[in-house]
């Protein structure tokens, strides 16, 4: 009989023998361009995905989200979901990894495409966000597979698109078919780069909506026979400036969300336009003389777990009242553009306390637990697939992501993969989590 100390040491040996494999695989995602929007190459790189996993022993499918945003002839929208059947029944294990990215961006001194290896790291658009943490996903299973090929249960590696733009195509259509059912998962990681030693239990919520004032057209030399819709979005700002911006620094939660500046509701303005639309780039010409007669912002409210959606549309709408109450012909329309509640893995799930307790056996130390002040593709497990039993765990800096020059450590994928592969013993071995079986 081998010792659960054994098996721990001899799971991580495995992986760090895995590392060259770990780099090509890596680079090999990194270079094919996944880019969201438009949704490039996803049919490639499920392909290739589908390859590498069938020869580990996984099943695999390929599923295309039909007719979902984005989703058409020239870009469909491709996922793959992997599944390796244990000896005997028990839980089920998933790895979720998003296989877009973002634009490239400008600033790179760095092929975005190339995936190469300078001073242990792996540059390319996506290696940490997040192609290095489903690298290190598929290296942990893998290394798991040779060291404990009698388990119970099964383990699932799905990658999916679209998450950068919503999830739409991707978690949230598996999730519509099921895949996500507690029946079917009982756990979930999601291999986002939130640092190796950290697990991210939930996100904060999302508002965004779009607010327009209106006014009335008139020749620009005589304003006043108009009225102009950009000064009533002016005094929309300014009642922002003196009541909201203040009211949200006051709300503070006590999700451990990180960044600091982030454990409070904020509130961007994303844009703000009124009157002529601009020129094309090319157009040499002067505007014409008009008064606006129509101005719009678009605000992206984060809000707390300890808010409700309500009072965070109420605050906003009681702000525009406030405005119109005060100021002559103010008249203004409010247009929900999208929202996403808030959610957070409760510390005491079972997959947050064998993820944590595999990053007390590799690093010596505890695990800091923290929320992403943005939302990702847990919103979707949660809400549409009703499994609670979920978190972020991967590897690389969360600061790195959609930068120019993006990379991720190969140290930290190892490591990462050695604390995957030490929760796929616990829960799929010892059999740690087996009490949320079909919760
Ligand atoms: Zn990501």
């Amino acid at each position: 009989m081998v010792s659960d100390t054994d098996l721990g040491q001899r799971l991580s040996k495995a992986v760090l023998a895995r590392r060259d494999d770990l780099i090509a695989l890596t680079g090999d995602l990194i270079r094919i361009p996944t880019l969201n929007p438009p949704g490039e190459n996803y049919r490639e790189i499920c392909d290739y995905l589908d390859r590498r996993l069938l020869k580990s022993g996984f099943d695999t499918r390929l599923i295309r989200a039909k007719d979902t945003p984005g989703d058409s002839e020239k870009y469909p929208r491709w996922n793959i979901v992997a599944r390796r059947e244990g000896t005997r029944s028990g839980d089920c294990v998933h790895f979720n990894s998003h296989i877009d990215v973002v634009d490239v961006g400008k600033g790179w001194t760095t092929d975005p495409f190339g995936g190469a290896l300078i001073d242990g790291k792996i540059y390319g658009r996506g290696a940490c966000d997040m192609k290095g943490g489903l690298a290190a996903s598929i290296i942990a299973a893998e290394a798991f597979l040779q060291v404990c090929p009698d388990f119970a249960g099964a383990i699932e590696i799905s990658g999916t698109g679209d998450e950068e733009s919503g999830g739409f195509g991707g978690v949230a259509y598996l999730a519509e078919q099921g895949y996500f059912d507690p029946k079917r998962v009982q756990h979930v990681i999601i291999p986002e780069p939130l640092n190796k030693d950290r697990i991210c239990l939930g996100h904060r919520g999302v508002w965004w909506a779009e607010i327009e004032t209106h006014g009335e057209i008139a020749h620009g030399s005589m304003p006043f026979l108009g009225d102009c819709a950009v000064r009533h979005m002016g005094a929309v700002v300014r009642e922002m400036e003196d009541s909201l911006f203040p009211a949200l620094a006051r709300k503070r939660t006590d999700m451990p969300v990180v960044p600091e500046g982030a454990k409070q509701s904020t509130l961007n303005i994303n844009s703000i336009h009124g009157g002529q639309a601009e020129g094309e780039a090319d157009f040499t010409g002067l505007p014409s003389p008009c008064v606006p007669d129509s101005c719009r912002m678009v605000i992206d409210r984060r809000f707390l777990i300890e808010e409700d959606i309500d009072e965070v549309q109420e605050e906003i709408r009681s702000l525009l009242e406030k405005v119109r109450e005060g100021r002559e012909n103010f008249s203004y329309d409010m247009r929900e553009m999208h929202r996403v509640l808030p959610t957070m893995t409760e510390k005491s799930a079972p997959i947050v306390q064998t993820v944590a307790k595999a990053i007390a056996e590799t690093f010596g130390r505890e695990a800091e637990y923290v929320v992403s002040p943005g939302t990702y593709d847990q919103k979707h497990i949660d809400r549409i697939g009703r499994l609670k039993n979920c978190i972020a765990y991967g590897p690389g800096i969360l600061d790195l992501a959609h930068k120019p020059d993006e990379y991720v450590g190969v140290d930290d994928m190892i490591q990462s993969a050695q604390v995957m592969g030490r929760s796929l013993i616990s829960l799929l071995v010892q059999g740690d989590g087996a009490a949320t079986n079909g919760e």
